[in-house]
């Protein structure tokens, strides 16, 4: 379903990205992990066209990303996205934050956009909230709501970018167990994160980023039991 051939990029002569290349099949859950300025987040960006690449080629569902003829607007509308501060629009309840692009983007009706939106609301536990605004929400329950914001678009599939790292422990529970329900009815998700007992519960692959390259990609037993990079091996020995 996405796939990424050689994907380089640059930040003026700042190589963020280095010839990277993998593949998400339909229904997988890929982790994606990695020291802090890896490139975890400009990867995951390229892909919905958040990010332009200069070399190389990226499709999802058959769409060219990087095609100047391929509308991001469509693809973006297709995969929904989770960052790690939420990104919320302030000034619109909960329910309105989850109408908004059904109807702008989608062309919903109104009807249809409430319908949906009160679903996904329930799916992550927060239907009473509806008419609140995001700043009265804890930092936990904006997540759930960024994420059944995404939901009510009916995308194709999900990326999210550390969406627990912003959030309080005993928060980060009610989350993940958020995404580990997407991911368990066949959602298919890149996740960047740095929470292992996720990936070891969903995850079917396990992708290791340093420096802009693709160290590892392994499916989730091969990396925990025996990551083939000394990067890894380090990294993973300080998070777990
Ligand atoms: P990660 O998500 O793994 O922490 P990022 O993808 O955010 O890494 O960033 C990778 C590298 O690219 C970092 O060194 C960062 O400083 C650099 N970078 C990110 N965004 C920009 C930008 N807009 N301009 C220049 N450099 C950037
Ligand atoms: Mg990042």
């Amino acid at each position: 379903m996405i796939e990424l051939n050689n994907v380089s990029k640059w930040y003026g002569a700042f190589q963020v990205l280095d010839g990277c290349s993998t593949h998400v099949d339909k229904g997988d859950v890929v982790v994606i992990c990695g020291p802090s300025g890896s490139g975890k987040s400009t990867l995951i960006k390229t892909v919905n066209g958040l990010e332009p690449f200069q070399q190389g080629a990226i499709t999802v569902d058959g769409v060219s990303v990087g095609d100047p003829k391929t509308t991001l607007s469509t693809l973006r509308a297709r995969i929904g996205m989770v960052f790690q501060n939420f990104e919320l629009f302030p000034h619109l309840t909960v329910r309105q934050n989850l109408t908004l692009g059904q109807v702008k983007v989608l062309k919903r009706s109104a009807g249809e956009a409430t319908e949906k939106a009160l679903k996904y609301l329930d799916r992550v536990g927060l239907l009473a909230q509806q008419d609140k605004f995001p700043s009265q929400l804890s930092g936990g329950q904006q997540q759930r709501v960024a994420i059944a914001r995404a939901l009510a678009m009916d995308p194709i599939a999900m990326l999210f970018d550390e969406p627990t790292s912003a959030l309080d422990p005993e928060m980060i529970t009610e989350v993940l167990d958020v995404m580990v329900g997407l991911a368990q009815d066949g959602m298919t998700m890149m996740v960047v994160t740095h929470e292992m007992g996720f990936a070891r519960k969903v995850a079917d692959r396990i992708i290791f980023m340093d420096h802009g390259k693709i160290v590892e990609d392994s499916p989730k037993k091969e990396f925990f039991a025996t990551p083939r990079s000394e990067r890894a091996r380090e990294f993973l020995a300080r998070i777990i």
